[in-house]
């Protein structure tokens, strides 16, 4: 997965804001978390606890009066994770789904279970 120039053409998002998601690759792999934010744009995700950057900070008045290292989550790609399923709490493959209602939502292949959005 170590690909220098990110590919740039458009990807289908299967994951939002606030999903659980399992991290595949990287140096993260088998961790999961929260998703902080999606980037569409550059095919990425922000994930809780994961890809972690210990940044160095000044002390600033307002942003941070004692400075230091703060840890920041980095972007990493969004075909390095996978959405968990809330049923069978396994990294789960997913169909899109329209409900009679014409709400969409994403399926697990597993269980069958609808997830929300
Ligand atoms: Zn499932």
């Amino acid at each position: 997965m170590a690909s220098r120039t990110a590919a740039k053409k458009p990807q289908k998002m299967n994951i939002k804001k606030g999903d659980t998601v399992r991290v595949l690759a990287g140096k993260d792999r088998g961790k999961s978390g929260s998703v902080l934010s999606v980037k569409p744009k550059d095919g990425k995700v922000v994930v809780e606890n994961v890809n972690i950057a210990r940044k160095a900070v000044r002390p600033h008045p307002q942003k941070s009066p004692q400075g230091g290292i703060i840890s920041v989550p980095q972007p990493l790609d969004a075909s390095n994770v996978m959405l968990v399923c809330p049923r069978c709490s396994k990294p789960a493959r997913t169909t899109r789904h329209t409900d009679a209602e014409g709400r969409r939502s994403r399926k697990c292949k597993k269980c069958g279970e609808l997830i929300d959005g």
